[in-house]
């Protein structure tokens, strides 16, 4: 599949969706060096993102979809996209002394543990580095001489050790499946898709995408909220909310999701979306009270126990991000399009359906600007939005720009 072009007719021109770009590629050793030029380029400046930083992505990117590993920079040189600067770094192989000074850089060190606390971005980083902190204990020491801390910082402090720790896909499934057997007991006939990078073949990411449908329109107000609830009751949910008084992080509820509410293609997100600290071990914790429960009451002499509760207890009480989205069933199919990701798959799909074609692209649906007045344009499934795009299809595998 990776070789399904070849290089003599790559075209790097064209926008990242009309091309094909699988997780494993050739260029490893270059765009891991073009990823790190990347985030320090944010980190010295997350207003310019547009400019150098973006440079170094899309290099990155026309390498990833690239179908052989350079060896010449001949070839790079061919590649519109590859700049001077990126290419620079692959005529040093990806080890240029650039890279090895930012790796070995304090402030880069420090912006990379800061940028790993849930809910500190590049800006807040940055301003705890100016502030001459260097440490997660150095932040704790100004927190307790006062400094505020958003409502998200904390809950990403307070389980950073937990949240750095990369979630195994078998465990997605596990709180997907939790997900959907709790649903069934509120609303049968969900429809509930595990999304974001697993669906694009990761083995592991940094959080849980859960995106949640049922067909009848009526069953879907309302539905986000009650699960929360419910997982909240059972002890699954860390953390808490300061709007719903809940423990949950944050939930964000849209009045009116229908038809008529719906912006004409704006980029923010207005579905019901809830931003959630799970702890699967608690439950696992809870399992093993009531198995042992069941065991007093039932055989006197259980040999086997101790087997059981090592197993029970090498169930860490891991706590991991879970975003959790609800939409109505019109809107699924761009929904799951755009809660698969990748986030510069997207941003390019969106490019280029505005620059190209004149319409606008959101999680919600699309909306055909050329047409006057403006045209919702529907689609039943993925494939039908980049046919209607007049795009080539591309599978979430080949969508890891
Ligand atoms: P990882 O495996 O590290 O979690 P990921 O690709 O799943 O990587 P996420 O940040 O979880 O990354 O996002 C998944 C997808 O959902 C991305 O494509 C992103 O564009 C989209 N997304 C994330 N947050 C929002 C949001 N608040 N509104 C709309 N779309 C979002
Ligand atoms: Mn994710
Ligand atoms: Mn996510």
């Amino acid at each position: 599949k990776l070789e399904e072009t070849s290089p003599n007719e790559y075209q790097d021109n064209k926008f990242v969706c009309q091309r094909a770009t699988p997780l494993k590629h050739h260029n490893t050793k270059f765009t891991d060096a073009l990823e790190i030029l990347e985030r320090h380029a944010v980190y010295v400046d997350s207003t310019q993102r547009d400019s150098r930083a973006l440079a170094f992505r899309r290099a990155a990117c026309a390498l990833k979809s690239y179908p052989k590993q350079i060896t010449r920079i001949e070839e790079a040189s061919k590649l519109s996209s590859v700049g001077n600067h990126s290419k620079k770094e692959i005529l040093e192989n990806g080890s240029s002394d650039e890279v090895q000074d930012i790796l070995s850089s304090e402030f880069f060190k420090t912006m990379e543990v800061f940028s790993s606390i849930y809910g500190c971005g590049p800006a807040t980083a940055r301003k705890w580095y100016e502030k001459g902190y260097r440490s997660i204990a150095d932040v704790h020491h100004a927190v307790s001489d006062g400094m505020k801390l958003t409502e998200q910082q904390t809950m990403g402090f307070k389980y950073h050790s937990d949240l750095v720790k990369p979630v195994p896909k078998e465990e997605a499934i596990n709180i997907k499946d939790i997900v959907i057997k709790e649903l069934s007991k509120i609303q049968p006939n969900c429809i509930v898709e595990l999304v974001g990078g697993y669906r694009r073949g990761k083995l592991s990411g940094h959080d849980v995408d859960i995106l949640i449908t049922h067909q009848n329109n009526s069953k879907v107000e309302g539905l986000l909220h009650k699960l929360v609830e419910r997982l909240e009751k059972l002890d699954l949910m860390v953390g808490r909310n300061p709007h719903f008084e809940s423990k949950t992080l944050y939930l964000k509820s849209v009045k009116g999701i229908g038809e008529g509410s719906q912006r004409q293609g704006g980029h923010m997100d207005s579905l019901d979306h809830c931003f959630c600290m799970f702890q699967m071990g608690k439950s696992f914790e809870n399992e093993k009270v009531e198995h042992s429960c069941m065991q007093t009451t039932g055989e006197a002499d259980e040999t086997g126990t101790s087997t059981g509760s090592s197993s029970s207890e090498q169930m860490a009480a891991v706590v991991r991000r879970v975003d959790l989205i609800v939409a109505p069933h019109k809107q699924f199919p761009f929904a799951l399009l755009g809660w698969t990701g990748s986030k510069q798959f997207n941003r390019s799909l969106r490019d280029y359906a505005w620059k190209v074609l004149k319409v606008k692209l959101s999680n919600h649906g699309m909306w055909d600007h050329k047409h006057i007045p403006v045209r919702q344009v529907e689609a039943t499934s993925e494939q039908e939005i980049f046919h209607e795009l007049k795009l080539e299809y591309r599978d979430p595998h080949d969508r890891n720009a």
